[in-house]
């Protein structure tokens, strides 16, 4: 624990405000007293839509609480989840968390072994599973040694009949064998409320673990208007998933705010999303840009229009500027690129804009507008070169960015991977520039640099630049080794169904746009670019598939 200095020879004069601790039960209890009514809307995994207000699922969060009490589950205990964005999940951030255990989230997307292996890890008491993971539960079910019991989320007529799957509970059953009787109790805001492993593209994934205190402001701070700006006049749609670094805060931050949320389970084309968005009057939502891209090209294909989507938060990867233009032109949809990561909670900056930009034409608003954004307040960044030293903020000088805040790790869960804070900040693995009004640009990350002739050269600009292609879905570029300039610039491409560009006219289409050198080699042409679980392109697929590519030489 921090030790704060006193001035000598005098006990300091303390405030005289109420101590109350920072929870994250108080957030779905003030939601439930003083928004009571508001709706929580689910798209189940049966296909059905479930609906019900703050009120019910508060109450059912204090049953859940109440059972996992009474299955044995102390504080501290990891009870994990593997689950789409529902009502059922959303009941389980709270009650979990605020009974006093830790809420493990999972990313079934992970390969049932890495989840057996995540499970052990964080030596999880109860898994609770939706049921379309029902396969991978069976697969790995006997690997996770620690697990007591499986609870399917979903009612007794729905219960898997033959299953090998040892220790199965029913969801409702525990909510229903529970009277109510429950207080959310007080502790220690410092204690963890939740575990969330990063993906882990390089070694085993590690653990980032969130406390009560750290969510809690989180929250606060990530619905403000420079942030993701949610109120109680939103209808929220979190598209990320509450399986991956808490879809953002939106679970906490959308009851805060009173705002009716809406859970679109697992239908996440186009189509669905689409068909939910219209009927539930979604203002706002956040995901990935390759969620987006489903969405924006069913609209388009069927000639479209939203009728109350007004705002959105892109993150995670780079938002490219062609599908902002998109969003913002042709369908009125206002962006908000952030940019964070699962050791930050995840937010670290978004993007709006200042008063002084109000004048600007819309070409240079839009320029500052495709930047990750502005730090919201409780994070400090800054860039450093490989000594350390701090570089300026001038908007081109690029460096390490490292960060600090009440909600950015310490270290991970069970000190794996040992100290990793550098004088008290956090290495992001991020490379990037700050201008002098303190907006960031994630130049890349450090293991996908393109280092050419001891120089970098950002792969996300040159990304960017060819999807702006009217041909071209999607980009990656990668480096790949060169006799002369030890790396060079490969992109990686996805053309739009139907249209075509050649390597010749992409490469023209550089030319005038980046610094001759920046140019790619070559363009080689893709039916599609691996993603991860979390819906980012996979780099370091893409180099193992390209590592032997002979640039062309002239
Ligand atoms: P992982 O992908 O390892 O699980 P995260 O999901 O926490 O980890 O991803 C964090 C990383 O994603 C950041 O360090 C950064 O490289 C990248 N990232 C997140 N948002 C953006 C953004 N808006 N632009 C560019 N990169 C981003």
């Amino acid at each position: 624990m921090t030790e704060y200095p006193m001035s000598p020879n005098s006990t300091p004069l303390l405030g005289q405000m109420m101590d109350q601790p920072l929870l994250v039960s108080s957030i779905i209890a003030f939601a439930a007293r003083h928004y009571g009514a508001n709706e929580i809307v689910s798209r189940r995994v049966e296909g059905d839509i479930h609906r019900y207000t703050y009120r019910d699922c508060e109450v059912r969060a204090r049953r859940m609480a109440q059972a996992l009490a009474g299955l044995g589950v102390k504080p501290g205990d990891r009870v994990a989840t593997l689950a789409w964005n529902g009502y059922r999940h959303l009941e389980l951030y709270y009650a979990v968390s605020g009974s006093g255990a830790v809420l493990h989230t999972i990313n079934p997307r992970l390969h049932p072994e890495q989840i057996a292996y995540i499970v052990n890890h964080a030596e999880g008491q109860y898994l609770f599973f939706d049921m379309t993971f029902l396969p991978a539960i069976e697969a790995m079910a006997r690997q996770c040694k620690t697990i007591k019991g499986y609870v399917a989320m979903c009612d007794r007529a729905q219960m898997p009949k033959d299953t090998n799957i040892p220790m199965l509970l029913c969801y409702e059953d525990l909510i229903a064998s529970s009277s109510g009787e429950y207080a959310w109790p007080q502790f220690d805001e410092r204690s963890a409320a939740a575990l969330c492993y990063t993906s882990g593209t390089t070694g085993n994934p590690k653990g980032a673990l969130y406390s009560h205190r750290s969510t809690v402001l989180h929250a606060y701070a990530s619905g403000m208007p420079n942030a993701l700006n949610v109120s109680a006049s939103d209808v929220v749609l979190p598209v990320v998933p509450m399986f991956h670094v808490n879809a953002w805060g939106l679970p906490y931050s959308a009851p805060l705010a009173g705002a009716k949320m809406v859970f679109p389970g697992p239908a996440l084309d186009g189509k669905s999303l689409y068909e939910l968005f219209e009927a539930e009057g979604v203002t706002f939502s956040a995901g990935v840009p390759t969620v987006w891209l489903g969405l924006i090209n069913y609209l388009v294909e069927n000639d479209l229009r939203f009728s109350t989507f007004r705002r959105t938060v892109i993150g995670g990867s780079a938002c490219p500027p062609a599908m902002m233009d998109t969003l913002i032109d042709r369908f009125g949809v206002q962006v908000v690129h952030a940019w964070g990561m699962t050791e930050m909670s995840p937010l670290g900056t978004s993007c709006t804009l200042m008063a002084k930009h109000r004048a600007l034409p819309t070409g240079e608003q839009r320029a500052i507008l495709r930047k990750q954004g502005h730090a919201i307040y409780g994070v400090d960044m800054k860039i450093v070169d490989d000594d350390g030293s701090e570089l300026p903020w001038d908007g081109t000088t690029y460096g390490h960015l490292l960060v600090k805040g009440p909600w950015v790790v310490s270290g991970y869960f069970k000190s794996e991977g040992g100290e990793v804070l550098q004088d008290g900040w956090f290495p992001t693995g991020d490379v990037a520039t700050i201008d002098p009004d303190g907006y960031l640009a994630i130049t890349d990350r450090s293991k996908d640099v393109i280092k050419s002739g001891g120089e970098w050269i950002g792969s996300i600009d040159l990304e960017n630049i060819a999807m702006a292609h009217p041909s071209v879905l999607q980009a990656a570029c990668i480096g790949v080794a060169h006799p002369k300039w030890a790396e060079r610039p490969l992109l990686v491409v996805v053309r739009r169904p139907g249209l075509a560009v050649s390597r010749e006219e992409l490469l023209a289409w550089f030319e005038g746009k980046v610094a001759k050198w920046w140019i790619p080699d070559d363009i080689v042409f893709t039916d599609a670019l691996p993603v991860g679980g979390t819906g980012k392109i996979q780099k370091n697929k893409l180099r193992e598939a390209y590592q032997g590519h002979r640039l062309p030489t002239a």
